[in-house]
């Protein structure tokens, strides 16, 4: 019998990802689990700092982690709202193009979408376009009819929700500040107790990096924050827009690029860009972290991502400062957009892995080390992935535990 601070099982960040393994885990086993979190809520961070796009999954390397679990996860998720009453909407997405060069990139998405079994996805004329989106002035798209939107907050509050209903534990306004090995098991310091663990998931978002580094695991890469920022279009341009506009994607980068997205309260947001942030919560510039800022400058696998990125940053930079940028490439997508009527809104800090070589890590990524795993490179489609994720991680890392299933 373990003593009321002992569990088998302690989960570190109640966002998406934290809490679907909880939901899942406490579904499946006879286990007594914690999930401890720094803010006061669950998905305080990037779990509902997101556009709440359920991704269909055409965009990611097929057999990557993302690409299997995007595909599976659309499904799943569209299911779990249902049946507990999220808000969420099948509205479909499109890619649009104009030119030559669009048509060939679209061709290849296409091709990708298929490899990924991505279900129905096809390439639409003009006059198909224009009838699904009169305001766009594409020629032709990749249209997914998979595509939704959700309430996101209120998923990640479900799903922590139920977690709790199952008996997990959820430690709000508890920060994670040692995590140290003790005879077999694992002592976590919190800023208002001390708990112990025979497995620890590190599910800490933006943070992961660090809390794997304080449990010994030596990391050839950390974790670079990219902030996307939002604006709304006023009410009375909500009509402008039915459902998910996207551009073509630039194939070396794992972000999609500023879109359009008809939210689940009948509004239109446009965004997320991708600039560096001065810290990893820093969701304004002048929001500045110095020491993790510190912590950014001096890993040389930033600078090396600059350099091979260098045009792409600045570009991304100049147009958060300058709207006027960020007016000219939304009008390209739909053109009858005022400066004016673009109104900041919300940010959301991408935790981007960068290796040792500069390289911007495009897959999921899980590091096992002494009696806990790690998850990394939680970016987007990360909430699609969510719920098949945690299945994998079950089947892959928890399983071998042996905990006696319910
Ligand atoms: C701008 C943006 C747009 C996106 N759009 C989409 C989209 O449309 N569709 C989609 O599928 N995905 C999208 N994503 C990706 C998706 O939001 C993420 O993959 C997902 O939210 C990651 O969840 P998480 O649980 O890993 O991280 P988080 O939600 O950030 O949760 C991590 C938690 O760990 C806690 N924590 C950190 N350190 C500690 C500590 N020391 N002690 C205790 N707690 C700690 C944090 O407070 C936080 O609550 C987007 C992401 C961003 C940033």
């Amino acid at each position: 019998m373990l003593k009321e601070s002992e569990y088998d099982i302690v989960i570190i960040g109640a966002g998406v990802i934290g809490s679907a393994l909880a939901n899942r885990l406490s579904k499946r086993f006879q286990v007594k689990i914690a999930i401890v979190e720094k803010e006061g809520s669950v998905g305080y961070h990037a779990s509902s700092r997101n556009s709440g796009v359920i991704h269909s999954g055409f965009y990611y390397r097929p057999n990557s982690l993302k690409a299997k679990f995007c595909v599976e996860g659309n499904k799943q998720l569209q299911n779990y709202c249902v049946d507990n009453n999220i808000p969420y909407k099948k509205t479909g997405t499109l890619v649009v193009g104009k030119t030559k060069i669009d048509e060939n990139n679209l061709e290849a998405l296409l091709k990708r979408s298929k490899e990924n079994n991505v279900q129905d996805g096809r390439i639409i004329n003009e006059i198909e376009l224009r009838k699904m989106e009169p305001f766009t002035d594409g020629k032709f798209a990749l249209y997914s009819p998979m595509g939704s939107i959700v309430d996101s907050r209120k998923l990640v509050e479900s799903l922590g929700f139920e977690a709790k209903e199952n008996g997990v534990k959820i430690l709000l306004n508890q920060k994670v500040i040692s995590v140290k090995a003790k005879d077999s098991k694992i002592i976590i310091t919190t800023s208002m107790t001390e708990i112990s663990a025979k497995f620890v998931i590190n599910c800490a978002g933006v943070y992961s990096d660090k809390i794997a580094k304080i449990m010994g695991l030596k990391l050839n890469y950390q974790i670079i924050p990219f902030r996307g920022e939002y604006f709304e279009l006023p009410e009375n341009k909500s009509h402008i827009v039915n459902s998910m506009i996207y551009p073509i994607p630039d194939p070396d980068l794992p972000f999609l690029g500023i879109h359009l997205t008809k939210t689940i309260e009948n509004k239109v947001i446009v965004g997320p860009n991708a600039v560096l942030a001065p810290g990893k919560e820093a969701y304004r510039n002048k929001d500045v972290n110095f020491n993790e800022l510190m912590e950014i400058l001096s890993y040389g696998g930033f600078w090396k991502m600059l350099k091979n990125n260098r045009k792409r940053v600045e570009e991304e930079f100049i147009q958060s400062l300058m709207k006027t940028k960020l007016l000219e490439k939304v009008c390209d997508l739909v053109p009858k957009i005022e400066l004016n009527e673009l109104i900041k809104s919300y940010s959301g800090i991408r935790a981007q892995l960068v290796d040792d070589n500069g390289k911007l890590v495009d897959d999921l990524v899980v590091k096992e080390h002494e009696n806990s795993i790690h998850i990394l490179n939680a970016v987007s489609p990360g909430m699609t992935c969510s719920m098949p994720f945690a299945d994998h991680i079950i089947e892959n890392y928890v399983n071998k535990l042996n905990f006696k299933e319910k």
